[in-house]
């Protein structure tokens, strides 16, 4: 009798996994047949919601990761180790999403952040498919605005061939990171990274802002770049990092860019990312954000976040604690 009831389960289970017809219960003790409709390229990579009267969609660029030590540079290696296994992640690897957030408002279609691309490995530019999903083209993105100018925020300005991937945009940059990373050259000795990989990631910035330089609006932290849309200093990251805050009405969303990579690492341990600049004063930035949002209750949305990056911050006695948001249908 207990080998039966397995093997119906095995079957179930395995009808549920491949199978594109699945029986749901109905009313009335009836089950019905769905089939469920499959995008071509997998699951969905957008996801919709509202911030007031302002119309939200994350659209994932994909995925980066690397080496667990790279974002919890100040982490004991077996601590650091132990807390990935107990969360139920690899060890030898750590995953990053790339949420940008595209809203709407004021009559402008405004893209936060980019994207990777290309740029950081095989696993970015999903964003283009994610946009044509939700029935939109490039051209239809009257505004990019950027955090920091790393190329996981900024590789998907440039196509293959040296074009404007957005080609009407304006895109708004934080200026201390222009002059930076784009006026200069900068010395990049404090990334945790190999010299050339330092090199290319370097390279990788002014390649990709190179066909937008005619385009560039260049703002200070604090700016409004449109109705509901405003700028929160976060420096430390890099010199010009910026946080935003989408506002309408009561609502609010809190974006947090690289303040944290993982939430594992950086917001459940406050252990500091390594590609940090200044880490003094990007520690300081992310206490005064999270605490910030912890304190109003404020929608946040990661952009390297597990998708589509949406929780709350929770001040716990000595840190805090991330709290994903539920899925909205
Ligand atoms: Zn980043």
């Amino acid at each position: 009798m207990k080998t039966l009831t397995l093997n119906r389960r095995a079957v179930m289970l395995t009808a549920v996994a491949g199978a594109s017809s699945v029986l749901v219960p109905g009313g009335g003790g009836r089950a019905y047949a769905q089939t469920a409709p499959r995008p071509a390229n997998g699951n969905a990579g957008h996801y919709r919601f509202q911030v007031g009267e302002i119309a939200a969609t994350v659209l994932s660029d994909g995925v980066i990761g690397g080496p667990p030590s790279i974002y919890a540079s100040d982490a004991p290696e077996a601590t650091l180790r132990e807390v990935l296994r107990r969360a139920f992640l690899p060890t030898d690897h750590l995953t990053l999403n790339l949420n940008t957030l595209l809203i709407e408002t004021g009559g402008r279609r405004i893209l936060i952040e980019a994207g990777a691309g290309a740029m950081m490995g095989p696993n970015g530019g999903r964003i283009f498919d994610n946009l044509a999903a939700i029935g939109l083209t490039p051209a239809d993105i009257d505004t990019i605005v950027i955090s920091h100018t790393h190329p996981d925020h900024v590789g998907n300005l440039r196509t293959a061939d040296g074009g404007k991937a957005f080609p009407r945009a304006t895109v708004f940059l934080p200026k201390a990171d222009w002059d930076f990373f784009v006026r200069n050259d900068p010395d990049l000795s404090y990334m945790p990274v190999p010299e050339d990989f330092r090199r290319r990631f370097g390279a990788a910035i002014k390649t990709s802002l190179e066909p937008v330089t005619q385009d560039v609006e260049l703002y200070e932290a604090g700016a409004e770049i449109a109705p509901g849309l405003t700028t929160l200093a976060a420096s430390g990251h890099t010199p010009g990092m910026a946080t935003f805050l989408v506002h309408s009405g009561d609502d609010q969303l809190l974006l947090t860019a690289d303040l944290a990579y993982h939430p594992v690492v950086n917001v459940d341990n406050s252990w500091l990312p390594g590609p940090d600049r200044d880490k003094e004063t990007a520690l300081a930035s992310r206490r005064r954000i999270f605490d910030r949002a912890a304190a109003d209750r404020i929608p946040v949305l990661g952009f390297h976040f597990p998708f589509p990056g949406l929780g709350r911050m929770l001040k716990t006695d000595d840190a805090y604690a991330w709290v994903p948001a539920n899925w909205q249908f």
